[in-house]
């Protein structure tokens, strides 16, 4: 079910507009307004989840859909050959800013480990 007042969900409807490069059956895939890498899509449930932990609480596979579905992503971008980093922020104290769980999937670069 769609939250009154969040982003993504207003994303998922259309009302807020995106670059979306994937539209699934559960999921949807769009560019990141402020890209931190060549590659940098979110990809998100159409149903609202807080945060990965919700997400995989509510027992759905919604969290392997979206796994699989960054999977397809990565191999359309062209970077799943030299691989790809998919992160979920979980709680402001970690930099999630938006409340509706996203897989950020970055590559198309090197990526840095430990991440900042
Ligand atoms: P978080 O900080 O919650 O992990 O990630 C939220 C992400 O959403 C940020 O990387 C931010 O750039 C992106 N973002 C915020 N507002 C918008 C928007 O209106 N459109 C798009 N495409 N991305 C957004």
């Amino acid at each position: 079910m769609a939250a009154t007042d969040c982003l993504f969900c207003k994303i998922v409807t259309g009302e807020v507009p995106a670059e979306i490069v994937r539209k699934g059956e559960r999921t949807v895939a769009f560019r990141d307004i402020n890209p931190q890498a060549p590659t940098h899509i979110l990809v998100i449930p159409r149903e609202h989840y807080a945060d990965a932990g919700e997400a995989a609480r509510a027992g759905t596979g919604v969290v392997d859909d979206i796994a699989r579905d960054a999977a397809e992503v990565a191999a359309a971008e062209g970077i799943a050959g030299t691989g790809y980093r998919l992160v979920f922020n979980t709680g402001s104290g970690a930099g999630q800013t938006v409340f509706h769980v996203h897989a950020h999937l970055l590559g198309g670069r090197g990526l840095e480990w430990p991440p900042g």
